[in-house]
């Protein structure tokens, strides 16, 4: 299950950025070309996050389609599979979206604001293949 690994590398990168200050909320994006399973994602950050400033924070995993375009006709559709053809028959298919695994954002609790602090985007999966075989 590399969920596991992947669950480790989100909970050790928000960690770092919040320098000790406790997270409260953090937002997984998780296209559905992605590889990785939300539930077992989820699953595993409870237990992953013990003992981390990220203990007790809430994940909220945001699915997103797949949706490709194609390249002989140009018509952009949901793709349930890497490999469902555009309506005209055609294979050649633009990747748009579907392959993202990105934390979105994490809310940090600082003791001296009211609000917590929402950090900004940060992308996750930078400089892993695109496609296929994806060891995190
Ligand atoms: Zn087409």
């Amino acid at each position: 299950m590399h969920e596991l690994g992947i669950t480790q590398n989100i909970v050790a990168i928000v960690a770092e950025h919040a320098r000790g200050r406790t997270v409260v909320r953090v937002v997984l994006e998780v296209g559905a070309l992605a590889g990785v399973m939300p539930d077992a994602i989820l699953f595993c950050f409870d237990v992953v996050a013990e003992g981390t400033p990220l203990q007790g924070a809430a994940l909220e995993i945001r699915r997103i389609e797949a949706r490709g375009r194609c390249r002989d006709c140009g018509t952009e559709f949901t793709q349930d599979t890497l490999f469902t053809p555009c309506s005209c028959g055609s294979h050649d298919v633009e990747r748009l979206t579907g392959h993202e695994l990105r934390i979105k954002e994490y809310e940090l609790h600082l003791a001296s604001e009211a609000t917590p602090q929402t950090a900004q985007e940060r992308p996750y999966a930078d400089g892993l293949p695109a496609q296929g075989e994806r060891d995190v």
